[in-house]
């Protein structure tokens, strides 16, 4: 890392055990201080920070430190030293030397920051660190992120090589692949009017690669979705896409399980394979979500045989209707629960598409108190909740009860600060439904996307028993976050017809925009199934950040712009012309 003795001979971090050397060192001012005629100036570069000392008796290097800026880029020749007992510096490796300079080189100046590197705990806002990310990444902050995910990175490759994966690039200008959001359009100047489309996804061509025989493989791939932004969102983030061929889920699952584990380790953590599996259903049923946390245990459950033996008409009409009673039990959460929490928990649920909520409170006499308690004796009891306990009740149609719940059991442990069972908590939900009904476009849409195989054994009631169908579709998650997903692929041409068919894509619109993929189905396709993680989310929970844009190194804003470059920026006149592109965007206000 040390570049050319010209500038340095050692990194700062060597310095930690090398008295008595002469080195030179290069890097950034940190941190200066005067100390009545002796200078210290703490020098930083990628491996650290070093104290840099300047006498009197070196009068044209003290000279020159006295009108150091914080973050000149410096080269200093000296000899290392041992600090002495009572100036020694516990918190930085290189604590207990010094380095006493003997000259200095200026090798470029800096204007004052638009915010201090050195004082990590000046909070800055996003908009500022952002168009100054340069200035940011020198922050401990950034570097860490970016080391973490260089080294992550590397361990996937080299567990996917491990495994017999080939790393092959797909094309970034290509025709669009359903992942369902928009795509980023590209204007072709040599076909005046056509368009390529940025990748939502290789999805397209990791199944042709299988087809062309690659059987194995893997891409770090940049993938690109026009969609509003939320917060973990980008409009350009990084997959680690894999697909292999004559392989089930299990055998996707193992090749995923090994790099999470190799990428665990780069962290310091040391995750145990197999993870979990739960089938879809089980966990709508359970845990209300489709990625729900593990790390806690509290589960949702049924009231409604109790219910109907109340005399409570809400409860007792939603289960003589085909309706559920699902209860979920916060430990600890009724501890401080005013009326007016309960207030603001029904109308919570309410926003979440309930009608409304029961909430209990088990007191510590052990009595309810509720609203409605008089009707709920021996609630706690069937439900096993205990003195100090929340009981958060929804009585609805069975996928509404259980998503409320879900959405509120993701928002608990926050709120009532309750202790995870684990650090980590890893599943693969398995067995999704193939298709949903889009009540909106009356139509059934793909859950995954379009290639997405249905389980064999569910084939034959495609058409006549839809929503039961499911696929060999899969997601991992990790600590309640969607890290990625996959499934096995349908290799077979009549069945894909038919899945188009059911979605809605007729045998017209199926040949404008798949009969590449088609054409490949008929001249030899293996079964074949893949995954995709998503790197930026991964290295995130990794990192213990809580945004992806912390380990993105130039990341965009949460309305999709870059305030670095200025991106997106209008463009010529020419330039369209040559696109033959009109822009009919109203001119764009002049900065204020
Ligand atoms: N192409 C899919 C996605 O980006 C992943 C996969 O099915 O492999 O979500």
């Amino acid at each position: 890392m040390i570049g050319s003795e010209r500038f340095r001979t050692h990194v700062c971090a060597d310095t930690s055990d090398g008295e008595g050397q002469q080195v030179r060192l290069a890097g950034w001012v940190h941190r200066r201080r005067d100390h009545g005629g002796v200078v210290f100036i703490d020098l930083r570069d990628r491996s650290g920070i070093v104290q840099l000392v300047f006498h009197p008796e070196q009068a044209e290097a003290h000279v020159a430190a006295g009108h150091l800026s914080p973050e000149d880029v410096l080269s200093v020749t000296g000899t290392i030293v041992k600090r002495s007992a009572e100036t020694v510096n516990d918190r930085i490796p290189t604590g207990r030397v010094e380095v006493a300079v003997d000259a200095v080189e200026m090798l470029s100046e800096a204007d004052p920051m638009p915010f201090p590197v050195e004082d990590e705990s000046v909070e800055v806002s996003e908009e500022v660190r952002l168009t100054h990310r340069y200035v940011d990444l020198r922050r401990s902050r950034g570097l860490r992120a970016l080391e973490l995910r260089s080294r992550i990175s590397s361990a996937i490759r080299g567990s996917l090589e491990g495994n017999g994966f080939l790393d092959v690039e797909t094309p970034m200008l290509t025709r669009s692949t359903p992942e369902g959001a928009r795509d980023f359009l590209v204007p072709s100047r040599l076909h005046q009017g056509s368009w390529y489309a940025l990748p939502q996804s290789p999805q397209l061509f990791k199944q042709l690669l299988m087809v062309g025989g690659i059987e194995r493989y893997y891409q770090i791939a940049r993938c690109f979705r026009d969609e509003d932004l939320r917060a973990d969102r980008q409009p350009e983030f990084t997959q680690v896409d894999v697909e292999a061929s004559f392989v089930e889920p299990e055998q996707v699952y193992g090749v995923v399980e090994d790099f999470i584990v190799a990428a665990g380790a780069e962290a310091g953590h040391a995750f145990i394979a197999p993870f979990a599996r739960m089938g879809w259903e089980e966990a709508i049923r359970r845990f209300g979500s489709d990625r729900p946390d593990l790390r806690y245990a509290f589960e949702i459950q049924d009231w409604s045989e109790q219910a109907l033996k109340t005399d409570f008409a809400v409860f007792k009409k939603t289960v003589e209707g085909e309706g559920v009673i699902r209860a979920l039990v916060v430990p600890g959460g009724g501890a401080e629960f005013s009326r007016k929490d309960g207030d603001d928990l029904v109308a919570e649920a309410q926003s979440l598409g309930a009608k409304g909520l029961v909430w209990v409170v088990v007191t510590e006499d052990g009595s309810l108190r509720s609203p409605v308690a008089k009707f709920l004796e021996g609630l706690d009891a069937d439900l096993g909740a205990s003195a100090g306990d929340l009981i958060a009740m929804v009585a609805d149609e069975e996928m509404v009860a259980s998503t409320v719940l879900g959405s509120l059991r993701a928002r608990f442990p926050t709120r009532y600060r309750m202790e995870p069972e684990a650090e980590w908590a890893m599943s693969w939900i398995t067995d999704f439904p193939l298709v949903d009904w889009n009540a909106d476009e009356k139509r059934w849409d793909s859950t995954h996307h379009p290639f997405t195989a249905p389980k064999p054994e569910h084939l034959e009631m495609l058409e006549s028993d839809t929503a039961a169908v499911r696929a060999d579709a899969y997601d991992l998650v990790i600590n309640g976050v969607e890290v990625g997903g996959g499934s096995i692929r349908i290799h077979d041409r009549d069945v894909q017809q038919r899945v188009f068919e059911l979605i809605g894509v007729g045998p017209e619109e199926a040949e404008e925009k798949f009969s590449f993929l088609l054409q490949a189905l008929k001249l030899g396709a293996p079964p074949h199934g893949g995954f995709a993680l998503g790197l930026d989310r991964l290295v995130m929970l990794l990192a213990g950040e809580d945004s992806i844009r912390e380990v993105m190194a130039f990341p965009k804003t949460a309305t999709g712009s870059d305030p670095l470059t200025g991106a997106p920026a209008p463009v010529d006149t020419a330039q369209l012309d040559e696109l033959a592109v009109e822009s009919v965007a109203p001119e764009p206000e002049p900065e204020a």
